[in-house]
């Protein structure tokens, strides 16, 4: 199963006129789906997609559970030198027919962003995640390595960066409990009204990975290019995250917008 996102991101939050893949209902409630998406999770494997798409009348977002057996079309993409375990491909809808029970119940940016809020929200933790498994296999090896006669850990340079690495994650994992909390309050009841606080955790927590394996990839010295130690695994990976679900700068022009009340997207 993969989510397949129509809409481009710079309008999310905005303006569902950026959406290109439409969806044109015929008399009998049936659905006829046009459009396409490149860079999309196991596309070439998957059975089933969810795809959002503009209904060419009302202009409103709807989604679709789209078989693959319709006619759905998904190239491979190779070459891909992160996240490696799972195939991404592209997505082509040339006059796929939906059946009417197919499409979800839900209409507007509702729906797409029921599930981005989520994998967001998820992103803010799991790159932590990866940032902190980097960070123990890099405390590992400066305490066991030795040079002239003590360990790589005793100079001040490497626990000054450690000591930036540690606060950066920490004060990360502490911004996505805060979320968490706001996301589970009784009062909360429109979480994609406030796309922002999704943005702000998803956009600095994978920046603060990112600089964190960096720099453990730096203190590992010839070791840490090596899989063995997985903290280049990591780093390729991260890159496709910081990617994936908003880009950086797009997050940065919504947390922008919210800012100045100006969207330049
Ligand atoms: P582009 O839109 O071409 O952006 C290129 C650069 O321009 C970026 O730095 C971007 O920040 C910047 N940019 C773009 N617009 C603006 C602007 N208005 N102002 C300033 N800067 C701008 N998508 C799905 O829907 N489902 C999936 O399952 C999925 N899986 C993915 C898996 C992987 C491994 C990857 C890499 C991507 C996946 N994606 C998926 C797609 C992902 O969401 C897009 O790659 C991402 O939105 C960026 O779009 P793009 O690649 O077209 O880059």
């Amino acid at each position: 199963l993969v989510g397949a996102f129509g809409l481009t991101e710079p309008n999310h939050g905005s303006d569902p006129a950026g959406m290109e893949t439409t969806a044109r209902e015929l008399s009998d409630g049936s659905f006829v789906l046009n459009g396409s998406k490149n860079w999309i999770t196991n596309s070439p494997i998957a059975d089933v997609f969810v795809v959002w798409a503009k209904h060419a009348t009302t202009g409103e977002i709807n989604g679709f559970v789209v078989d693959r057996q319709a006619g759905v079309q998904t190239p491979y993409i190779p070459g891909k030198f992160s996240l490696r375990a799972s195939p991404t491909g592209m997505i082509f809808l040339d006059n796929v027919q939906v059946p009417a029970e197919n499409r979800l119940l839900i209409t507007g940016l509702r729906g797409p962003f029921t599930c981005l809020n989520s994998a967001r929200y998820g992103i803010s933790w799991g790159v932590l995640g990866a940032a902190r498994d980097c960070l123990q296999q890099t405390i590992d090896y400066l305490l066991t390595r030795r040079q002239f006669g003590r360990p790589l850990a005793a100079n001040q340079i490497i626990q000054s960066k450690l000591a930036t690495a540690a606060s950066q994650v920490s004060l990360g994992l502490l911004a996505s409990y805060e979320v968490g909390r706001w996301l589970d309050s009784p009062t909360t009841t429109k979480p994609e009204s406030y796309p922002e606080r999704i943005s702000l955790i998803k956009r600095n927590n994978c920046q603060v990975a990112l600089d964190t394996v960096r720099v453990c990839r730096d203190l590992l010295g010839g070791n840490g290019i090596s899989d063995e130690y997985h903290v280049i695994r990591h780093m390729l990976n991260l890159e496709a995250v910081n990617t994936y679900e908003g880009t950086h700068d797009i997050h940065g022009l919504i947390i922008g917008r919210a800012i100045t009340g100006i969207p330049a997207f």
